[in-house]
């Protein structure tokens, strides 16, 4: 029988419970972790005290809250740390393919175990009477293998997020889908629409960000393709061009595989060429070209993020990396403090790292030199954080209002003042000082504003 070192506070909690006379669990994704000698991200609790009664056996000491009175959810917390404490429960139909029509609590634990989602997340442990685990869980871990409780096409039309976390758990555990699991989700992977977005986004994220997830969307993209059918145009494209070994969807795995694992940078990295397929072209030597792929491509990736409802702020990353994901800024200095003043601080660092693993996707030949640029640029951005170089306006030594004051005209003029003395100082020609710039700016005022 395996033994699982619970936390003192975890040991506490279920202390209480099973002196009060309700049976009580550490369970799901818990159990999996430590079985595998992992660190559980978090404790889950399950036990046979109704929710009112873990309210009450906690009030005075753990601050319980009732984060989901009617599926039988508290959270206690100790000392900062939120715990889970839900009461055995199983589920009815799911008649929208969203949430269960109704939850009935029960007292044993093995009919909450029925209603969980994979064998691996369905065991449950206490110290004195050891592993509950009636779906041989265990087995699974050992042969690396998700697997559905009970029938898989059953279990996915009732909650079609299921298929997704199918994959997001393959990727993360390093697992492969059991036969039936993996049919019933090829066969299912349309209803994933039925999820709301919300849910949906939030798996996916934790799916592209698992070690395993170029490895198993590779092996099953069906229902990443339901989700944003843009990708499906990518298989079997042959990009015919030097610079290319891959296809283009292999090519997007393998920039997938390469970057490391931040939601802003595993979505740029899938949707980086999303719109190759629509800016093919093949010129009279065979060779092919994806002209203005990198702006079609923010296009579609702004569209794709709204649908899936990506947070306001990732989706403008997201975009900002796509658009700028070829640029083949030189190693020199100027270019390099252009790329501050138009992509940001923000970015750059996703979008070196994009650009490395792009890369590294692409043919071996010219591979070195394409790195070295990466590295030329990073050090000179170095360069520029250290020294403090003026990279945009806001930097600038002199400020509109004093511009106002040497005689420029309001409005529009003003802007395009600063940010041609903005070029002067990037291109080393002018000093970043107040007094070269103020009499830089009264020159050009002489000779009346450019453009
Ligand atoms: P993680 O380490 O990512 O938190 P986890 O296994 O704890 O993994 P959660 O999403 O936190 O995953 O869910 C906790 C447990 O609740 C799961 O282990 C599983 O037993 C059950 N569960 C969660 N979502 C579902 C679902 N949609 N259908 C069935 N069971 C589910
Ligand atoms: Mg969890």
């Amino acid at each position: 029988m395996p033994t699982i070192v619970l936390p003192a506070a975890v040991r506490e909690i279920l202390d209480r419970l099973t002196a009060a006379g309700f049976a009580a669990y550490v369970v799901g994704g818990c159990v999996r972790d430590s079985l595998m000698g992992r660190l559980p991200g978090d404790w889950d609790i399950c036990t046979a005290a109704p929710p009112e009664t873990t309210l009450a056996l906690f009030a005075a000491t753990h601050r319980p809250l009732p984060t989901g009175l009617k599926h039988g959810t508290v959270t206690l917390f100790q000392a900062g740390t939120p715990y889970e404490v839900t009461t055995f429960r199983t589920e009815g139909a799911y008649s929208d393919g969203r949430r269960p029509d109704s939850v009935r609590f029960v007292s044993e634990v093995t009919e909450d175990l029925a209603r969980r989602d994979f064998t691996v997340n369905a065991m449950a442990y206490h110290p004195d009477s050891g592993l509950v685990d009636p779906f041989d869980g265990q087995g699974d871990l050992s042969r690396r293998l998700l697997r559905c409780v009970g029938h898989a096409e059953t279990r996915f039309l009732e909650d079609a997020l299921r298929l997704l976390r199918a994959l997001r758990f393959a990727a993360s555990l390093g697992f492969a889908l059991e036969s039936e699991t993996a049919k019933a989700l090829r066969a299912l992977a349309g209803s994933i629409t039925r999820v709301s977005p919300e849910r949906i986004f939030s798996e996916l994220t934790k799916l592209l960000c698992a070690d395993g997830a170029a490895a198993v969307l590779a092996r099953h993209p069906t229902l990443l393709f339901a989700l944003i059918p843009e990708l499906e145009r990518q298989v079997g494209l042959d990009q015919r061009n030097p610079h290319h070994c891959h296809r283009l969807w292999e090519h997007t795995l393998a920039v997938l595989a390469a970057t490391p694992a931040r939601p802003a940078l595993r979505l740029a990295a899938l949707l980086h060429d999303v719109a190759k397929p629509f800016c093919f072209t093949v010129d009279r030597h065979g060779v092919g070209h994806f002209y203005g792929h990198p702006e079609e491509g923010a296009e579609r990736t702004e569209e794709i993020l709204r649908r899936l409802r990506c947070p306001n702020q990732l989706r403008e990353q997201v975009t900002r990396l796509v658009l700028w994901h070829d640029e083949r800024t030189p190693a020199e200095l100027p270019a390099v403090r252009r790329l501050v003043r138009d992509v940001g601080w923000a970015t750059l660092p996703d979008l070196l790292a994009l650009q490395r693993a792009d890369t590294l996707g692409q043919s071996p030949q010219m591979l070195e030199q394409k790195l070295a640029r990466v590295d030329g640029v990073e050090a000179l951005l170095d360069q520029v954080r250290r020294e403090r170089l003026c990279c945009t306006v806001a930097e600038l030594a002199i400020d509109g209002g004093e511009l106002l004051a040497l005689g420029c005209p309001g409005g529009p003029a003003v802007g395009r003042l600063l940010s041609v003395l903005l070029d002067e100082v990037i291109e080393g020609r002018l000093d970043n000082s107040r007094a070269a710039l103020s009499a830089a700016a009264t020159e050009l005022l002489r000779r009346e504003l450019p453009g």
